[in-house]
């Protein structure tokens, strides 16, 4: 599978926040990374996956940064696979269970 272009600038209103990436990212991770931390590329804020702007209309769906608008993630769904693009990302902290 190519990789996505990078979509046009979307209206700047028309996006869900990161919460509706729970359902999507429930088939590639064990948790729920939408309460995960990522730090953006672009202006190196740190927040909640779940703060993100996400837009569906792209082939597939593009989370932006909600601060400087970076691309800071992209998830296409093919029937038999999940291409997951953290460019944008410097970094994710996942809480997991103590072991
Ligand atoms: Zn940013």
């Amino acid at each position: 599978m190519n990789a996505p272009s990078s979509p046009a600038s979307p209206a700047p209103d028309d996006y869900q926040d990161g919460n509706a990436l729970a359902g999507p990212l429930a088939e590639v991770f064990a948790v729920d990374v939408t309460a995960a931390v990522g730090t953006c590329a672009g202006c190196r804020r740190n927040g909640p996956l779940a703060r993100l702007r996400l837009y569906g209309h792209a082939p597939g769906l593009v989370a932006r940064c909600p601060d400087c608008g970076q691309v800071m993630m992209r998830l296409v769904r093919s029937p038999t696979e999940a291409w997951l693009d953290l460019h944008g990302t410097l970094s994710l902290r996942i809480a997991l269970p103590e072991v």
